[in-house]
């Protein structure tokens, strides 16, 4: 029988209204792997009309019930950490293993939003008049809409629904239609785990049909969305012609720098690891690598060499976005870039792009500024630090850049000087954490963070409470 993954609505298994199905294959063979719920705006009028029903009851529990609801999620997805990991692994061909560390991830996620239920934070402060009191409250924002890319299918989801549900929010989340299976196996997992059903829904289908109808509907409070750029913009439009909360959380052309006081073996280390991983389909993975004169040539003859020595490193999504990654090589070929490894299709089978290094790319060419969400990294010679930084931020992005320095006082200067919402020393682009807040500037996001106990300030609304206390009253 075909695998499906139907929306979740009310607690409740539904296909589309329509009755219309997607066919989806998988990333690394090609071969057919469920059909999804084809969804439209009926659909999503009815999760949002589920969601609107359950958020008062949810937001009216303590933020210590709500926690620890997040909490039995969270152990309840640790006891089926190897089912929820092979689930990813075969909708998005990715290593096991990785997908592995990604149900960790959600895991930690977890368990660092259910200890924020008992802390919650809020404010004291004085005021001009005598005898008042000023504090802060943590208020449900309301319905939210979920909208998420398919690279990391689990955390992704973590990310948003884990403090949504906390802060007291229902929300409708509309996964990435290539990772569908995941996303509502996880809603079920949610109910099972005792979260009351239509706080947490799930539509699915193509952003367009089921994602916008979600965007514009005036009874969503808020829009937690993490995508590229270009769809991040439609959904701030429609978000800002209806005056909703939006949270953006978009693309990146991350840079790691090296230089020529670096451990170059460190360095082609996490180059490679930034560069590849999941087949560099990373919101921070480094697709630009700018390496000093003096250290250019022996970190590029390392840097080849382990290249050549690459495990899999697992397909791309989908075969448009194999073909796109493909064509804009050769076009980068074309206007005289030079390709040094890969720019061509591994074996016939599923949507295998090979390790791919170029470099001679003008930091103002399209290689250099179109986010490919591949493995593709294009080198960049530097006379000097000042021109190592300024072709870190000679980009639209600047979500998180990455240097290599053995000078402390070279560190402290990039960060202070490079325009990125992360800044990594001596290691990779990526590697955040539950309790760290992640975001970027420019175009890589709204100014809003994802995880630590900044997401919370995404999730609710702080409420300022003036209490006047009338001495002759006592
Ligand atoms: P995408 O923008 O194509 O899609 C993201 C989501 O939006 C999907 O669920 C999609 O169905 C939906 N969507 C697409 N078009 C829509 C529309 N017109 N209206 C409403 N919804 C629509 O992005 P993607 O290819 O899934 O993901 C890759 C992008 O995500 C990259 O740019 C990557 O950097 C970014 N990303 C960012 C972060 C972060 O935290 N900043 C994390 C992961 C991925």
């Amino acid at each position: 029988m075909t695998a499906e993954a139907p929306n979740l609505v009310a607690g409740e298994e539904r296909p589309a209204a329509t009755g219309a199905w997607l066919e989806r294959s998988r990333p690394a063979d090609g071969s057919p792997l469920c059909r999804v719920a084809r969804s439209g705006a009926e659909d999503a009028a009815a999760a949002v009309a589920a969601a609107r029903d359950a958020q008062p009851a949810w937001g009216a529990r303590t933020a210590v019930e709500r926690g620890n609801v997040v909490r039995a999620i969270a152990e309840l997805l640790r006891e089926r950490r190897e089912e929820a990991s092979a689930l990813v692994a075969e909708e998005t061909g990715k290593p096991l293993a990785l997908a592995q560390g990604e149900t960790d991830a959600a895991i930690e996620m977890g368990f660092f939003v259910a200890g924020e239920g008992r802390r919650s934070y809020g404010r004291t402060t004085t005021a001009s008049m005598p005898h008042r009191t000023v504090l802060t409250l943590r208020r449900p924002v309301g319905v939210a809409a979920l909208l998420i890319s398919f690279n990391t299918p689990l955390p992704n989801v973590a990310w948003k629904a884990f403090p949504a549900i906390l802060c007291g929010n229902a929300s409708v989340l509309k996964p990435s239609e290539h990772t569908p299976l995941s996303a509502t196996w996880l809603g079920r997992l949610c109910l099972e785990a005792g979260l009351p059903p239509g706080v947490l829904n799930v539509v699915q289908g193509l952003g367009p049909e089921a994602g916008m109808p979600l965007v514009e509907d005036p009874r969503v409070d808020l829009v937690s969305f993490t995508g590229s750029a270009r769809t991040g913009g439609l959904v701030a439009e429609a978000c800002g012609r209806r005056l909703a909360k939006a949270v953006l959380e978009l693309g990146g052309k991350n840079a790691l720098v090296v230089c020529d006081d670096a451990d170059l073996d460190r360095a082609v280390e996490w180059t490679v690891a930034s560069a590849f991983s999941n087949a560099g389909q990373r919101c921070a993975a480094a697709s630009r690598v700018v390496v000093l004169e003096a250290a250019y040539d022996a970190f590029v003859e390392r840097l080849l060499a382990v290249v050549d020595a690459l495990d899999d490193i697992g397909p791309v999504i989908s075969e448009e976005s194999m073909e796109r990654i493909l064509d804009a090589v050769a076009a980068a070929r074309g206007a005289g870039a030079i390709v040094l490894r890969g720019g061509d299709r591994v074996g016939d089978a599923g949507w295998h792009v090979a390790p791919t290094l170029v470099e001679g790319v003008a930091s103002d060419a399209p290689l250099s500024c179109q986010e490919l969400f591949g493995p593709v990294a294009a080198l960049y010679r530097a006379r000097d630090f000042d021109e190592a930084v300024a072709v870190v931020n000679d980009s639209p992005y600047g979500l998180t850049a990455a240097i290599h320095t053995a000078s402390v006082h070279r560190a402290m200067l990039f960060a202070e000087r490079v325009a990125a919402g992360v800044v990594v020393v001596n290691a990779g682009t990526h590697g955040s954490e539950p309790h760290m807040g992640f975001g970027g500037v420019k175009a890589s996001g709204t100014g809003w963070k994802e995880a630590g106990v900044e997401a919370l300030d995404a999730y609710s609304e702080t409420q300022y409470v003036n209490l006047v206390v009338d001495p002759m009253a006592v």
